[in-house]
């Protein structure tokens, strides 16, 4: 909302030419700086047919990779279900970042932006879409601006036809990161999520097959397609496979996107962003997004990965970190999350609209009421149709777990 005088793309350009630091696009790899260290020649070669759909498909899944938006959903398996339905067939990028303390993929796009559209263009031939709908946070003006001269360039270079790709511009709704909501809002209509099944693989964006990645995905089909699989797999620590790139917020020296090993613990996270910051201890940190509540410091050696959370009633989701120290509260963080979730449900079902509200009630209390809470989250959890409704109670289990002295 800070954004909206840059709503239009004259607007960008203007508050550009003005010299706004908002609107300031920095200096990243444009088309001709990637075209000459090879970039491209993935692609090219794959249109040309040096391997098959399938074949770059068991690579993807060999890699490992998965979805990075934070479901976490094997990447080549889409794929598959994707292909298996009939054509015509479409692609989403969901662009959308729009969860708290998550800018990792504002740090890819506004850095290589190439390696995410190679990506993209990739992914869309494996599925041969006739479409791809570029869906991006219009909170990110330089990233907007990036993407429309960047795509002028590749339809320049002919690499992609004039409206192949349709680059979409969010209107600031969290709720349009959930990926049937973004397909509403593709669609023209207000973005509220779906009920599945269909799944958007077989019915997505105007009743069609739809493939649905996002921004860092994509960014690592990229990289995947020119440095080979094991760019991801190669990588191993505390038992875990390949890298995450952690957004890292809070009470750190050196906040921002941290690309670590997937098996790294809060305290590798935190001495790669410098160290706590000058007369903090850590207290508390958020593993992965709101939705993933708050962690006690004495839980700091779990690695901070996809499945290895889920054991301690949370998860990685979109692996944006915020360390709290002795100078927070937890339950004032927790409250924060709830307060989020409040703002942004889109009202569609009663659980997640009047239970985030009643939620945030209670949780002001001096004194929670544990038992009251407990089955207003399990409601939520069993009766909310998508996941921010189903999710938005977790951190309310884990202050009652981990951090009861504070309520
Ligand atoms: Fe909307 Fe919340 Fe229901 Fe999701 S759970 S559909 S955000 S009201």
């Amino acid at each position: 909302h800070n954004h909206i005088d840059h709503a239009t793309p004259e607007k960008v350009a203007e508050a550009i030419a003005a010299g706004d630091t908002h609107a300031h696009v920095p200096g990243y790899q444009d088309y001709a700086a990637y075209a000459a260290t090879g970039g491209y020649g993935a692609l090219k070669a794959l249109r040309g047919g040096a391997r098959s759909p399938d074949e770059v498909q068991d690579e993807l899944l060999a890699s490992g990779l998965r979805g990075l938006g934070g479901a976490g959903f094997p990447s080549g398996k889409k794929w598959s279900f994707v292909r298996a339905e009939p054509g015509p067939r479409l692609m989403a990028v969901n662009g959308d970042e729009g969860e708290p303390g998550t800018f990792k993929d504002r740090h890819y796009l506004e850095r290589t932006p190439h390696l995410f559209l190679e990506g993209m263009l990739i992914a869309a031939w494996a599925v041969e879409a006739q479409t791809v709908f570029l869906y991006m946070r219009d909170e990110y003006p330089a990233v907007l601006e990036i993407l429309r001269r960047e795509l002028a360039r590749l339809e320049e270079a002919g690499l992609i036809a004039p409206g192949f790709v349709e680059l979409r511009r969010g209107a600031g709704a969290y709720i349009c990161g959930e990926e049937s909501a973004m397909i509403e809002s593709i669609e023209g209509k207000r973005g509220i999520p779906r009920h599945r099944p269909p799944f958007v693989a077989q019915k997505g964006i105007f009743g069609r097959p739809t493939l649905v990645h996002n921004v860092e995905t994509l960014w690592w089909i990229g990289r995947i397609a020119h440095d080979g699989p094991e760019v991801l797999s190669a990588t191993e620590k505390n038992g875990r496979k390949g890298l995450r790139s952690y957004s890292v917020s809070g009470r750190v020296r050196e906040p921002g996107v941290k690309l670590l090993p997937a098996g790294s613990t809060i305290r590798d996270v935190i001495a790669a962003s410098g160290g706590m910051a000058e007369g903090h201890e850590l207290m508390a940190y958020q593993p992965g997004g709101p939705s993933s509540g708050l962690l006690p410091a004495t839980m700091d050696d779990i690695p901070l990965d996809f499945d290895t959370l889920q054991p301690h009633g949370t998860f990685i989701g979109s692996a944006a970190v915020v360390v709290l120290s002795q100078a927070d509260r937890a339950r004032d963080a927790a409250l924060n999350m709830l307060r989020f979730f409040e703002s942004e449900s889109c009202g569609q079902c009663t659980p997640c609209r009047v239970g985030c509200e009643k939620a945030v009630k209670l949780m002001q209390a001096e004194r929670w009421d544990h038992e009251l809470l407990l089955d207003l989250a399990k409601v939520m959890e069993d009766a909310s149709i998508c996941g921010l409704g189903q999710a938005a109670p977790n951190p309310i289990r884990l202050m009652l777990r981990h951090f009861a002295d504070e309520i």
